[in-house]
């Protein structure tokens, strides 16, 4: 029965031999420690098989042979159980203590494996049952424990920085090889061990080292599970490298039939599978990236790729006259600019995006001022998360001055973030991580509540204001949501809508124009009005303000500026002034910082002026309080 067992682990494992080694491996550490492991286990059976057959045909043997090959195969235990915890180390390989000392211990293990092969064994035989006992099994038990029993410390010590995978699978083969060697334990006459060994390789295979799963199905080339694990290893190394990730985007607008730009993907992966130096992953749909050993390797890469798609791929034009695809270009001089593997996968994810957006700059370095752009924004991410958490986004209000009416009818809501010292974030540096983010919708919505709760507890129409501006940012005019939310916040706070303005700004896009109408039209049909923010900053349009119902314009500070300045400006800005109230609109001038600046302004018809020479933005309590006293 025993005989039965060890042979058909050893057709297991040399299936497994069959399918691992059909397809390439990256020659990763785990790799190459599963690759060992695969072949010891394999000796290990045939040894365990040789000395069964032995043991049973002794007399034809010479003792001695019979006695070696016997205790080969209990040493062939002991290396397999090595083999065991240095693959659990795997994760931290170099990184710890532990797995530094056990690569450091393979000789004292090769010593351990002598002593077997010196201390006696005895042969048991008995009708059809055959085992060993004796010194030399014993030591073997002591030194596979040894070895089962530092494998679940690394497990239970470094399990937080192991692969989960990892973990998992080592825990089950653990537990499989402590039952068959207790089992083998309690009745020597059933040899698991060798089986519960190839079990395990089983397991490994099944969960991690399958190399079908690093490899992208269409191309061949290793795909982006494979790019993580051999980044985590070269980093983990300390190696040197350079990297490029090129993706490509079809610049119809027109949509492509999938096969087709399928079939030109192929093409370009055998084109890429001719680069020279490179090692090629397949990261996703449209993208490889290269790994390179030195910058100038990268560039050598890089000529070849581009000047293959300067212009166009011309293959695919004549061929697909549908396709035009366009290469974008990420590249990573020196890897170091990461500390570590998953902050590399981070950037190249990001600046991926980042490239894609300007199609004018097709190529995007990853050097130090980059890397520490992306950082000082993935910190002003934080800052703003803790922020929000902590109900530390506030409200300032900025006084708007009617001329006509000669007091302050009106102000706008400015969001600050407060530092946990008391210090004040300005909105320029963190509204626009925000709005890349999509977190200025929560902002947003934070700001808006917060200003109807100010308008509700301190009734501000007794102190002459006839509304208060908030500003929405296009990402937040984009969601179809927009105006239902904003009309629950007013009715939450049960504020007559009159008293809210709300400031866009103009978006160039005309999809999301249209969304942006459909939230004005329902609040304007719930009685909220609209100003058109920044005109002035050069991306104005006449046509917009025809096209969006607007009660108010804002000239921006620099139109305002520019008046006092040059003369040119002077008539521009009067000629927006008289074509915005002849469509009975309103004008507010920004950045007013003078008497004479504002007495100017006042004379020319301007409506509303707003600036630091009334106020900088102000909290809750001091608006009061100014009001207080300007408005009497
Ligand atoms: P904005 O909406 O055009 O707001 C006017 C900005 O000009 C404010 O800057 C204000 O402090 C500043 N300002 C006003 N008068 C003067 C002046 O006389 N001199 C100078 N030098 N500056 C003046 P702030 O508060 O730093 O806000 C900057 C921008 O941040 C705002 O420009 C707006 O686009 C955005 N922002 C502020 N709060 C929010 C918000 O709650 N939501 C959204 N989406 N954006 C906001
Ligand atoms: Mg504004
Ligand atoms: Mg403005």
């Amino acid at each position: 029965m025993n005989i039965q067992m060890q042979i058909s682990g050893l057709i297991i494992m040399f299936l497994l031999l069959y399918f691992y080694k059909r397809h390439e491996t990256m020659g990763l550490y785990t790799e190459q420690l599963f690759g060992k492991a695969l072949y010891i286990t394999i000796i290990c059976l045939i040894l365990d098989i040789i000395s069964i057959a032995l043991i049973a045909k002794q007399e034809l043997f010479p003792m001695r042979a019979v006695k070696i090959e016997c205790k080969a195969y209990l040493a062939s235990l002991i290396l397999n159980g090595y083999m065991a915890i240095n693959y659990a180390s795997a994760d931290t390989h170099n990184l710890t203590k532990v797995n530094k000392l056990i690569r450091k211990c393979g000789w004292v293990v090769g010593a351990y494996c002598l002593l077997v092969m010196v201390l006696p064994v005895e042969l048991f035989r008995e009708g059809r049952t055959v085992y060993t006992y004796g010194a030399a099994c014993s030591a073997t038990y002591i030194g596979a424990l040894s070895m089962i029993l530092g494998t679940v410390f690394i497990v239970f010590r470094h399990g937080k920085l192991m692969n989960p995978k990892r973990r998992r699978a080592i825990r089950l083969w653990m537990s499989i090889w402590m039952a068959a060697a207790l089992i083998q334990f309690l009745n020597s006459q059933l040899l698991l061990v060798g089986f519960a060994s190839a079990m395990g390789m089983v397991i490994l295979f099944f969960e991690l080292e399958n190399p079908d799963a690093n490899i992208d199905r269409r191309t061949g080339f290793f795909n982006s599970f494979a790019f993580a694990e051999y980044l985590k290893q070269k980093y983990r190394e300390g190696a040197e490298l350079s990297g490029m990730l090129v993706t490509f985007e079809d610049s119809h607008t027109r949509s492509v039939p999938t096969d087709q730009v399928e079939a030109a993907m192929l093409e370009i992966a055998a084109f890429m599978r001719r680069i020279p130096e490179a090692r090629i992953f397949k990261t996703d749909d449209k993208e490889f990236t290269l790994v390179l050993e030195s910058r100038e390797a990268l560039e050598r890469a890089f000529r070849i790729i581009d000047e293959r798609f300067q212009g166009s791929w011309l293959e695919f034009d004549k061929n697909r006259p549908n396709i035009s695809l366009q290469p974008y270009y990420v590249k990573v001089p020196s890897g170091k600019v990461a500390k570590d593997a998953a902050e590399m996968l981070g950037m190249l994810k990001y600046f991926r995006i980042h490239c894609m957006d300007s199609p004018e700059n097709r190529v995007l370095v990853v050097d130090e001022a980059n890397a520490a752009k992306k950082r000082a924004r993935e910190e002003m991410l934080r800052t703003i998360l803790v922020a929000m958490e902590e109900d530390r986004v506030e409200v300032f209000f900025q006084p708007i001055y009617a001329t006509a009416e000669k007091k302050f009818v009106s102000a706008e809501a400015l969001v600050r973030i407060r530092n946990t010292d008391g210090s004040i974030i300005p909105p320029g540096l963190f509204i626009p991580v925000a709005e890349e983010t999509g977190m200025i919708s929560k902002i947003g919505e934070h700001v808006f509540e917060k200003t109807c709760q100010f308008i509700k507890e301190h009734d501000i129409e007794q102190y002459g204001i006839a509304y208060l501006e908030v500003n929405l940012s296009v990402v937040q005019c984009e969601s179809k949501t927009l105006a239902e939310t904003y009309i629950g916040i007013m009715d939450k706070y049960q504020i007559d809508p009159k008293l809210v303005n709300l400031e866009i700004t103009e978006s160039a896009s005309i999809v999301r124009k249209k969304t942006l109408l459909k939230n004005m039209n329902t609040l304007i049909d719930y009685g909220v009005s609209f100003s058109l923010d920044d005109f002035g900053n050069g991306q104005s349009n006449l046509n917009y303000i025809v096209d969006m119902p607007v009660k108010i314009v804002k000239f921006d500070r620099d139109m305002t500026q520019a008046y006092f300045e040059n003369k040119k400006a002077q008539f521009v800005l009067k000629a927006a002034m008289n074509m915005i109230h002849d469509m009975h609109l309103h004008v507010v001038s920004e950045g007013v910082e003078t008497a004479e600046q504002l007495a100017a302004l006042e004379q020319l018809g301007i409506d509303y002026v707003q600036g630091y020479y009334f106020s900088k933005p102000i909290e809750a309590r001091a608006f009061i309080e100014f009001l207080k006293v300007k408005n009497g």
